[in-house]
């Protein structure tokens, strides 16, 4: 008896953990193993306490100081993440970032900011017509070196992007670097560049996530996190119980933040499950990112299994199963998006 209801109990986690289907999705996470592979909670938590302040960052959840502070419209700074940019400079100070799979057995960055900092931003790389389509959809000016189509030209008045290659008084060479991976900026020296290429010509301040007043998980069950994106690569975050957040590891050591000197800190983080596997191939055949499919969201030592969905020129969006918007806690943010051939062990 006891050991029907098990199986009985089983199929039915299966059976909520494989959702209903759907032939619009990309692609639906089907492998996660681990040797102490935790619960996934397919239901949003209990008594979110949402903060309505308007004075908090949209991206990140923390307070910011008066309005003046919110970029009129926030930077999406594209960011090398080869060996020979790591490590890179600006990546904690980011709101969010996203981390995309490139040829070359590589990832590459993109990350946004909706306030200042000092600090530098770098190595910044290539822009492409999928990444411009990311950062309008956000409402954000994309900043890169050069290379793609539409976010080459910031010569008329609708584009939106600033090609630090073609406009090099915004951005400068660090000498202890080679090129292409010396190129940095700081957010005063690209919103100065935006302002004087007329590229805030529309207010575009879209809300992207909802934040809930952050309370403390006492029973974590998660302790860290891989994401093998190929055998050269993999990324790594380790849950600390006492900051609730996570340190990000990549091929099994701290990724530093050179203007902090310490290992990158996560609050947040989210995995898309897609069918891409090059990011910049997608631009030669006109393809984008749209569509819908499985994610997982991880934060407060839990991992929960969400939808995604996104359509041209508007922000990914990310549920829950009872399709009610997913609610983040304050802090930095990371989006993965994976393909088929990479691989999630949780344990
Ligand atoms: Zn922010």
């Amino acid at each position: 008896m006891k050991f029907s209801r098990a199986v009985s109990a089983i199929i039915l986690i299966l059976f909520i953990i494989s959702g209903t289907g759907c032939e619009e999705n990309l692609n639906d996470f089907d492998l996660f193993t681990g040797n102490n592979a935790p619960v996934y909670f397919t239901k949003a938590p209990e008594s979110i306490k949402k903060d309505e302040s308007a004075s908090l960052c949209f991206y990140c959840g923390k307070p910011v100081e008066g309005i003046k502070d919110h970029f009129l419209r926030p930077l999406a700074v594209v960011i090398s993440n080869s060996p020979q940019s790591r490590p890179q400079s600006g990546l904690q100070d980011a709101c969010l970032v996203y981390e995309f799979p490139v040829k070359g057995e590589i990832t590459n960055l993109l990350a946004f900011y909706n306030h200042p900092f000092t600090g530098d931003i770098g190595p910044i790389w290539s822009g492409s017509d999928f990444l411009l389509n990311l950062a309008e959809g956000k409402g954000a000016v994309l900043c890169h070196a050069g290379h793609s189509n539409q976010a080459q030209d910031t010569d008329t008045t609708k584009i939106t992007s600033l090609n630090l290659i073609s406009h090099p008084d915004y951005s400068w060479r660090i000498r202890n670097r080679k090129a292409p991976y010396n190129l940095y900026s700081s957010t005063e020296k690209l919103l100065e560049g935006n302002k004087t290429l007329s590229l805030y010509q529309t207010n575009k301040l879209l809300g992207l996530f909802k934040f809930q007043t952050e309370s403390k998980n006492t029973q974590p069950n998660l302790n860290r996190i891989d994401i093998i994106f190929n055998p050269n690569y993999k990324v790594t975050y380790l849950y600390n119980e006492i900051t609730s957040d996570f340190v990000r590891l990549v091929n099994d050591k701290e990724h530093t933040d050179v203007n902090t000197n310490t290992a990158i800190i996560v609050k947040n983080l989210i995995i898309m499950s897609t069918n891409i596997t090059d990011i910049e191939a997608l631009d030669s055949i006109g393809d984008q990112l749209k569509g819908n499919g499985d994610g997982l969201l991880v934060n407060c030592g839990n991992i929960y299994r969400i939808r995604w969905d996104k359509k041209i020129n508007t922000p990914t969006k990310f549920y829950w199963n009872n399709g009610r918007e997913i609610t983040l806690n304050p802090g930095n943010t990371w989006i993965h998006i994976t393909s088929p051939q990479n691989k999630v062990i949780v344990n």
